[in-house]
Order: structure tokens, then sequence, then C-alpha cells
């Protein structure tokens, strides 16, 4: 049951149909050629909600699992800066926040994890507050790293809870309650200590929301 696309899907769609004459791409699920995404993958990004429970207590809701087509897609647009991909990225998100938000009931902000200096840099945009953006909802910049940090992928859980202890800090803001927004989560490092860092603001999170989440035993293990 997905809603009728927008008059704005669609020119975006269009737009990027006739981008993808000028410039050739192929689709980021599975190579297709001349489209930035196939409708079979676009299909494979219906939103499938998962919701975890970390460690530290904080709960997570999950728009897809981190796997096949939806992985090489958010591959795609954090590592190829292929930014139309969020757009098909935030259906999924927006499922996951939609279940969130009638789990935990009222918060007054949805909070990105901070993008790190260098990955900004690197980049030239911020992953999760643009997907975030996409979906619809009014992302509030709370949070700002504190100190820079190694790339999490390759870190075993303690490894990573190490590397981002202590690497945020809360802007001063009225905000009560909260939910966090990241892109996938793994071991949940990065989430908690964006909790962390929010609540020695005095901000109670809510819980987490994530574009997509790696598969059980991958959390288990990486
Ligand atoms: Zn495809």
């Amino acid at each position: 049951m997905t809603p009728p696309d927008s008059l704005a899907d669609v020119l975006t769609r269009s737009l990027a149909d006739a981008i993808a004459l000028l410039f050739p791409v192929s689709c980021a699920g599975c190579d297709e050629p001349d489209v930035s995404l196939c409708d079979v993958c676009r299909g494979a990004l219906a939103p499938a909600v998962a919701r975890d429970r970390l460690a530290s207590g904080l709960e997570v809701w999950s728009g897809l699992a981190f796997e096949g087509v939806a992985a090489r897609v958010i591959r795609a647009l954090k590592e190829d800066g292929r930014t139309g991909l969020a757009r098909p990225l935030a259906v999924p998100l927006r499922a996951a926040l939609v279940e969130a938000a009638s789990a935990v009931g009222v918060v007054d902000a949805v909070v990105p994890v901070p993008t790190s200096r260098a990955a900004y840099r690197r980049r030239g945009f911020r992953v999760v507050d643009l997907v975030a953006r996409r979906s619809g909802v009014r992302a509030e910049r709370l949070l700002v790293p504190a100190r820079s940090t190694a790339d999490q992928r390759g870190l075993g859980i303690d490894a990573r809870r190490a590397n981002v202890g202590g690497s945020m800090r809360a802007r001063d803001t009225d905000a009560r309650r909260a939910l966090v927004v990241d892109d996938v989560v793994t071991t949940g490092a990065t989430l908690d200590e964006a909790a962390r860092a929010l609540r020695a603001a005095g901000v109670e999170v809510a819980g987490g929301v994530c574009v997509a989440r790696t598969p059980r035993h991958a959390r288990a293990t990486s």
C-alpha cells in the first residue's frame, strides 16, 4: 500500500531520467543502464520496519534490512554522492519514523546524528540530514561533533564504542524529548553516543530511527 507518487516525485524522476540521458548512469541497485534506480530496485526499498532494543535499552526502529539492493543504494548515496537516492531512501525512513512516533508518543525534536567534519568535507552534504529532510520531517541539528573519530567500518563493538564515546555534544536547546536519526544501525554505538550527548543537555531520548539495520548476526559480531 504505497501512496500515489506526488507530482514532485514524478517530476524528480523525470528529471533524473533526463539527466541520465546526458550523463549515463546505471541503477544503484542492479546496474541496469540509463536509470538511477529501476522500478524493481525501487520496490526492494519498500519499508519493512523492524524494532530492536540495544544493550543500553534504547529502542530503535529501522525501515529496511541493510543487505542486497538496500545496502547498494545506501552505499551509492554515501560513497558515490548520488544524492538523488535520498528521496527513495526517505520512504523507509519515514515509515520507521511513523512507527516510532506512534510507539513513543509526543516528541518535540527529531535529531540527526552529526556528520563528522571529515565526512562533510569529503561528501559536501550530510547524509542523515538529507534523507531526514526528504522524509518530510524537520530535522534539528542539535548535535555537533565534539572531536574527530575514525571510520567505524571494520571496528568491533568495543572499538566502536571507544571510538565514538564522547565524540558528540548537544547545542543549548529548549527541546524536551527527542528521536535520534541515523542512516544505518550496526552495533548501536553511534545512537548510544547521540543519546548520551542529548541527555547531558537535559533532553530525554525516546528512541532511535534508522533507514536500515544490519542483520542481527552482523550486529552481534561486527
Ligand atoms: Zn535496479
